[in-house]
Parts: C-alpha cells; structure tokens; sequence
C-alpha cells in the first residue's frame, strides 16, 4: 500500500505517518526528516538546502525528487510507503508518477489534512521532539506524562525545529498555499484525493484514517471544495 498524506505545515502528516508505520509495517517517508539529517551531517544536499529550509522556502526539485528515488528502493518499503511531505510541487508530483510507472506500483490513497491556519500556527508554536527518539510532543495537545522527560525513552533533552519560528511559519505556510495547494486539483482529476479533517483530535484523526485505507470512504471528485 503507497500513500501521500498532503497538508500543511502542523497538519499532523507526521504524527499520523508515524502511526500508520506501526500499524501498517508501511514505510514512513518523511523527506523534511532526510533533509534534517543531511543538514546535521554536513553533506552537499545538506548544504545546499540549510538555507533555503531556514527561510521557509522549498528545496529545489531535481534534488528531492532523487534522493527520494533512492529512498524507496530500500527494503523497509517493500510493503509500501507514507509520503510525509512530498510531493510538494507539481513537478515533483510529476516526477513520482513516473517513478511509480516505472517500478511497476501505484498510489492506493492520497489524503488530505485538512486544518485552519489559525490552528497549523499554534501547533507549529508548540511541536517539539525527544533530541534522543525523535517521538514527537506538543506543549499544550501532547505534552510528556512527566515534565522534560520523554515518556518513550526516558531522555531529558529536546528539540525545537528553527523554521517552527513564527517569522518563518508565514512564509512555510505561503509556500504551501502557492506551491502545494495545486496538488489537489492534480490528485482530484486522477480520481485519487480524499480528504480527513485535521482539525479533530489525534485519535479522531487516526480512526478517518483507518476508515480510508479500509477503503470504507468515497473519493472527491475532480473538483475540491473551497478551503
Ligand atoms: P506536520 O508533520 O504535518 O508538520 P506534526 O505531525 O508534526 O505536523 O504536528 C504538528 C504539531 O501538532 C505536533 O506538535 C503534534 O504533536 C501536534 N498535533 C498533531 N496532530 C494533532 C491534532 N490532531 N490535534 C492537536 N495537535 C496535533
Ligand atoms: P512541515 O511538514 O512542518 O512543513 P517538513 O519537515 O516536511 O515540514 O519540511 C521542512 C522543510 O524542508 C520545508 O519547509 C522545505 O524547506 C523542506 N522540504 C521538505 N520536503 C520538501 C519537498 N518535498 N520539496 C521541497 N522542500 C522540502
Ligand atoms: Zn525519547
């Protein structure tokens, strides 16, 4: 099974990525994740990108669109994969058909969160992960059962994103609305976009997402209502 979960910035695409991983043994691919670790270990793409993600704008497609080809020929994607995070653009959404026709798969769901940009700023405000395991918290929606100490691993030190900063939320959240955003329309002339709201609680969220992958819930249409 290969999916997309598509939305903002604070959507919840990686929180329920990672959940989906555990209960689908699918692979999650979260391309902000990779270039994370390309950043923190000094390569070329890590270089090149630092900058372009510090300000909130996208990495160029030729590079993205490679390191992810390499990414799902490694064997935890032989059940299938999670896209967190890309496509971002039409060209790379382009890119990805090709790459799919080409190793014989398909895209089962594309799913879109959907939540209100006043909500997408207080959770960016407050998302923060484990420095150790990566489990992802939030201040106020998914705080430690203990304060400062993850509940998974027990480490005391934590991570907060530099682009999870208010100034440079805004111009994440622009580049979603004029770069992403035309993915919709893209994935609803192929019969392929569903939408879940992103705005429920955590387990809600979970549960539509279930439903869909069940196969349980119709698809939109060639055209997407207003957002
Ligand atoms: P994305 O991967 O789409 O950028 P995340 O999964 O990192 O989003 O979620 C952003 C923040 O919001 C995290 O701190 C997460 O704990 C929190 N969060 C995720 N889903 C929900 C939800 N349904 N309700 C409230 N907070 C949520
Ligand atoms: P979020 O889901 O919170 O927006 P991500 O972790 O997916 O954040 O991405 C962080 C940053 O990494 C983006 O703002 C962008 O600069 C870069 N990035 C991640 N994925 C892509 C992509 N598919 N194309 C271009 N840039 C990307
Ligand atoms: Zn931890």
């Amino acid at each position: 099974m290969n999916l997309i979960l598509l939305g903002p910035p604070g959507a919840g695409k990686g929180t329920q990525a990672k959940r989906l991983e555990d209960r689908y043994g699918i692979a999650q691919i979260s391309t902000g994740d990779m270039l994370r670790a390309e950043v923190k270990s000094g390569s070329d793409i890590g270089r090149e990108a630092k900058a372009i993600m510090e300000s909130g704008g996208l990495v160029p497609d030729a590079i993205i669109t490679a390191m992810l080809a390499m990414r799902v020929t490694k064997p935890d994607c032989a059940k299938g994969f999670i896209l967190d995070g890309f496509p971002r653009t039409v060209p790379q959404a382009e890119a990805l058909d090709v790459m799919l026709r080409e190793r014989g798969l398909r895209l089962d769901h594309v799913i879109e969160l959907k939540v209100d940009d006043a909500a997408l700023v207080e959770r960016i405000a407050g998302r923060f992960t484990c420095a150790k395991c990566g489990t992802g918290y939030h201040d106020r929606f998914k705080p430690t059962s203990q304060a400062g100490t993850c509940d998974v691993c027990g480490s005391t030190e934590f991570i907060r994103r530099a682009d999870d900063k208010a100034e440079t939320v805004s111009a994440r959240l622009d580049a979603y609305n004029r770069q992403t955003a035309p993915l919709l329309p893209y994935y609803a002339g192929q019969g392929k976009l569903q939408q879940v709201d992103g705005m429920a609680d955590m387990d809600a969220v979970s549960a539509a997402l279930q439903r869909i992958l069940a196969g349980a819930d119709s698809r939109v249409d060639a055209t997407v209502p207003d957002r």
